[in-house]
């Protein structure tokens, strides 16, 4: 998802606390309704992996809502199925005190119910308690039901009850930033994700709904509603679940094998039509440099929104107005040439969604892969020079003012450098590898045996230097655990003709190989954070640095 910073939890969150403790009072059996403070960015209990998170292992979530537009109203059930790594007692979930909880139970095998203990904790997490020891081993299933009024939040609302330009009624959900909780109970963190999910959503029968993974089918209830059921058969991270409900029309598409559905407002479908080619383009890529598209069991999805879009896993939600650029910007370059939000939110499905961060502090794994992804997009289409056009295009953005890496285990969101910085990155990795067909069996590679998987920084750097022979976690640290980039220092002695070289850079023991010199012949020399001299028969001013290849500063003195 594109992504602007920190802006968590304001004004709704104060909101939302205090109409909490209503909720909890009318429910039984509660221990205690624990007053939820406002939830901070920064929350450790929701942005760590605590004991009653990690003696767990989460295997499949059932979402089970009706949505009501009319009055603006969820309701519904998660079952959460799930199995004990130790013995204990309790497990933590979350949602967001928005909601009501209508009770949590144990299911047995015989299909008995156990009305579960619980109490809200600050914010949003929530501490389950069972009456006996649960068993290191066993597989247990809580049905978590839950019923209020969604509080819309952050930059894409989290859940919306819109209506779309024509005035008919819209729902839909998007929140990476703000965690699913804020729209279903779950265990919300990045580590642990179910194998698979099934997605009932009751929607006004006059309405259609799409949810992420395959169509199933749907029922008419004969009260107003129709029953929607979608089948995730792969590994899914909380916030790309996803339910979107209006008047769309569907067109559908295949590439090689693959399905590809299309949702959009019906006064849109010829445009959507004539735009939507694209998605052959960029799968064609994709599949070129990392392998076949992640989840070819539930086919690939767009589904229009208001908001510009977010990959929510194999139904992303595209706002872009059906034109090339990103909400009509830029209006001139290469950003021109392709429609942003197939091209960045697709890339997703590979980096963010079948490999995903395992720490919201690591999420440069998701938005500097995608963005290097569009990079390799324009190189795929249209050569190399205008990849690398593209990918300086807009570097001077770059403000460098904290590392891109956050404190793992707080909840937050890292800086929006995290985009193009990870992208410039990743494209100085591949100079410093300065072998193409080494880098993109790399990248291959890479994709290839993370897939389906979470992973920290420290997983990509041990695979790249471990392919690669090099000593890469230096500089993978100096570009994305430091703020500054690295200066490359130039001493000119014009008398001797020579020029003395050496990085300046924060990381111990930081040394990587540049080219330098004259463009039309480059020379690599090797610097450290020590003196070396090089002799030259090029003057200061004509001494030149690949600062295309290499995302570095130069200070000539
Ligand atoms: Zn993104």
């Amino acid at each position: 998802m594109r992504s602007h910073g920190n802006r968590l939890f304001g004004v709704a969150f104060l909101l939302a606390s205090s109409l909490a403790m209503v909720g909890a009072q009318a429910t039984t059996p509660v221990v205690s309704a624990v007053a939820p403070p406002a939830l901070q960015e920064g929350d450790k209990l929701l942005g760590g992996y605590g004991p009653y998170r990690a003696n767990n292992d989460l295997l499949y979530y059932h979402l089970d809502v009706r949505v009501d537009p009319a009055k603006q109203y969820l309701s519904g059930v998660n079952a959460i199925r799930f199995r004990m790594l130790e013995d204990g007692t309790r497990i933590q979930l979350d949602l967001v005190p928005t909601f009501k909880i209508d009770g949590i139970s144990l299911e047995n095998t015989h299909g008995a119910s156990l009305p579960l203990k619980y109490q809200r904790i600050a914010g949003r997490s929530i501490y389950v308690d069972f009456p006996r020891k649960l068993h290191k081993g066993q597989v247990y299933t809580v049905d978590f039901h839950y019923s209020g009024h969604p509080v819309e939040m952050g930059r894409f609302g989290g859940f919306v009850f819109r209506k779309d330009p024509m005035g008919r009624p819209l729902v839909n959900t998007a929140c990476e930033e703000e965690g699913a909780s804020v729209w279903w109970p779950n265990k919300d963190q990045w580590r642990d994700e179910v194998e698979s999910m099934d997605i009932s959503v009751e929607a006004p029968s006059d309405l259609v709904e799409v949810s992420g993974g395959r169509f199933q089918g749907k029922t008419d209830l004969h009260d107003g509603f129709t029953r929607w059921n979608w089948k995730v058969q792969y590994p899914i991270n909380n916030y790309d679940v996803s339910l979107n409900i209006g008047t769309y029309t569907h067109f559908s598409d295949t590439y090689n094998n693959l399905s590809l559905d299309y949702y959009v407002f019906p006064e849109d479908l010829e445009k959507a039509k004539h735009q939507f080619v694209q998605v052959k383009d960029m799968l064609k890529a994709y599949e070129h440099f990392f392998g076949e598209y992640p989840f070819p069991k539930d086919g690939y999805k767009l589904v229009e929104a208001l908001y510009s879009g977010v990959e929510n896993q194999t139904a992303i939600t595209y706002g872009n107005h059906f034109e090339n650029g990103y909400l009509g910007r830029p209006k001139t370059g290469i950003g021109t040439w392709f429609d942003f939000i197939i091209v960045h939110e697709s890339a997703h499905e590979w980096f963010g969604n079948s490999i995903t961060a395992r720490d919201r502090s690591d999420m440069w794994i998701h938005e500097g892969w995608a963005n290097y992804c569009e990079t390799l997009f324009v190189e795929d289409k249209w050569g190399k020079q205008n990849g690398l056009t593209y990918l300086n295009t807009g570097k001077e953005g770059v403000k460098n003012a904290r590392p891109i890496i956050t404190e793992e285990g707080i909840y937050g969101t890292p800086p929006v450098d995290q985009y193009k910085k990870g992208a410039l990155f990743l494209n100085t990795v591949r100079s410093v590898v300065n072998d193409d067909a080494v880098w993109f069996k790399l990248l291959h590679d890479y994709y290839q045996h993370f897939k389906y998987q979470t992973i920290m920084t420290t997983d990509v750097a041990a695979f790249f230097s471990t392919e690669t022979g090099l000593k890469l976690t230096p500089i993978f640290n100096q570009y994305l655990r430091h703020a500054a980039i690295p200066t490359l220092e130039l001493r000119f002695d014009d008398a001797a003709h020579t020029v003395s070289y050496r990085w300046q850079a924060d990381e111990p023991g930081f040394a990587m190989p540049v080219r330098v010199g004259r463009h039309d012949g480059w020379k690599i020399v090797e610097p450290t954070t020590e003196w070396k001299v090089l002799p030259t028969s090029l003057s200061r001013e004509n001494f030149e640095v690949a600062t295309d290849l290499y995302y570095v500063n130069v200070h000539k003195f």
